[in-house]
């Protein structure tokens, strides 16, 4: 029940949305990634403010593209070398109409305030997504772990921690991992809260086993996309049972996803990082998986050196100039994107699609551009968008605060076949919204608006907020 009262004089959708996308342009200059991912959500929700002109008159637009909360502070902290270092540290708290805020930490030097906000507004809907009680959130740092010591990190996150601290709690908000963090990060930081708080609660998510953690949450992304992408293929009749798949990434997502691939009989072909990318032709085995895991996770090494070991791989240094990316040129049947943002430009999209790729499902968050998710949507390719098929991770951190709240802890079976119903249920979701809103098959609109109207209507249930 709306408690906000309509004002005479509607706008139309289209001008609306045109309105408020000029709005937020204006409003977040040079954040090019924040205007991108609303103008993909607004493409959807014409068909819904058609329908629903309460969320005009409510300005549910201009407030959901505003976050509730922004805090930036400064990190410093000393390198092994006695020198003064100083980061920027972000926190994004966008929406908690239906939850606590909840969404990963990013370490990278590409960081920036436009990065987390887009990636802080596509955690909303997502998590709407999941069916579980949880608002949208982003935060991290232009800290780079790359290249540091054990001691350097450790030194980061408890600096970055102390600032975080005072705006974070187990009802509040509940960061997990991103690109950059995974279990080593959430493990100093996590110790550094206890210490500050004299707290033990499950204020991050990607603990340790021992400490609090969830059984499945490292797999869950990957795993997750791989469960979401097996519900995309059973509508066309068809199972991963020998299609050759293109991964890209090395870290999390991509090493879960190559091997869920490996156990439904597909054949993983590929892997990348930023200095570029391994075309394996005779496949990624569960051999060679556990070489790259060794070299990521433990050696933090390059994925170059992978071709140094076997023997038949090949290996494509990244070259910018060339305008599209050689990993997207191999002839696949489907694609996971699983490194980072706009990885997939219209020419690798037409590359894919050219090579008779028949389907892509997005592990990492908007990895194809505007242009490209057009191209797959003409071509009518099984098109699984970042915020359906991704959802896995955040879900997984959501049985995961389910399990700190009860102090108990599931097994391994039980998390993963939670896991498997919630991304069949956001498949369905999406496919079965697509359809209401008069565009079968188009799994974009079907996330967009199925996540975009859970939190809508909470937002008109609680007022002005
Ligand atoms: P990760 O473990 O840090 O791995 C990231 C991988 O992507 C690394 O191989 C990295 O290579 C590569 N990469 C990063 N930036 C790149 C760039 N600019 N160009 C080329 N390669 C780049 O991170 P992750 O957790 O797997 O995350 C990957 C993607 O999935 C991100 O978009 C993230 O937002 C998304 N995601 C993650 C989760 C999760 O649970 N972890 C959940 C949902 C979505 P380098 O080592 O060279 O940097």
């Amino acid at each position: 029940m709306s408690t906000v009262t309509t004002t005479p004089g509607i706008k139309t959708p289209s001008t609306y949305i045109n309105d408020v996308m000029a709005l937020v342009k204006a409003k977040n200059p040079a954040e090019p990634e924040f205007h991108q991912a609303v103008q993909e959500v607004f493409d959807s929700l014409r068909l819904v403010l058609e329908r629903h002109p309460e969320f005009i008159s409510a300005k549910i637009l201009e407030r959901i593209t505003e976050p509730e909360r922004l805090i930036m502070f400064r990190v410093p902290w000393f390198d092994d070398h006695g020198n003064v270092q100083v980061n920027r540290g972000f926190r994004i708290e966008m929406n908690s109409a239906i939850g606590p805020y909840k969404g990963g930490l990013r370490f990278h030097s590409s960081v920036n305030l436009g990065i987390l906000k887009f990636l802080a507004f596509e955690q909303v809907f997502k998590n709407s997504l999941t069916t579980l009680p949880m608002g949208g959130g982003k935060g991290g740092s232009d800290f780079d772990p790359k290249g540091k010591s054990d001691n350097e990190v450790m030194r980061f996150c408890q600096s970055f921690m102390t600032e975080l601290c005072r705006h974070i709690g187990p009802d509040t908000d509940v960061p997990a991992g991103d690109i950059g963090v995974g279990g080593r990060e959430i493990g100093f930081m996590f110790g550094q809260y206890k210490r500050i708080r004299n707290e033990f609660t499950g204020v991050l998510t990607g603990k340790g086993l021992h400490w609090g953690g969830s059984l499945i949450r490292p797999e869950a992304t990957g795993y997750g996309c791989v469960y979401f992408a097996e519900e995309m293929l059973k509508t066309r009749g068809e199972t991963f049972e020998g299609k050759t798949c293109l991964v890209s990434g090395s870290g999390n997502v991509s090493q879960y996803t190559i091997e869920k691939l490996l156990q439904l009989g597909a054949k993983p072909v590929t892997v990348s990082d930023s200095d570029g990318a391994i075309y394996d032709p005779e496949g990624i085995t569960h051999e060679k998986l556990s070489w790259i895991m060794d070299l990521k996770n433990v050696k933090r090494g390059r994925i170059r050196q992978y071709a140094d070991q076997f023997k038949k791989a090949i290996f494509m240094p990244t070259d910018l100039k060339l305008g599209y990316n050689p990993l997207w040129n191999i002839k696949a049947d489907c694609a996971f994107p699983s490194a980072t943002q706009n990885e997939i430009n219209a020419k690798d999209a037409q590359n894919l699609i050219n090579n008779g790729c028949k389907l892509v499902a997005e592990g990492a968050n908007m990895p194809s551009t505007l242009d490209a998710t057009k191209l797959f949507l003409e071509h009518k390719i099984l098109y699984g968008p970042a915020k359906a098929a991704n959802a896995g991770g955040v879900a997984t951190s959501g049985l995961e605060m389910s399990q700190n709240s009860a102090r108990l802890a599931w097994t391994r079976e039980e998390v993963d076949h939670k896991l498997h119903n919630i991304m069949k249920a956001i498949h369905k979701t999406c496919f079965e919204t697509a359809e209401t809103y008069g565009t079968p098959g188009n799994l974009v609109n079907g996330a967009n608006i199925g996540g975009f109207l859970k939190v809508a209507n909470a937002m008109l249930d609680q007022g002005l907020v």
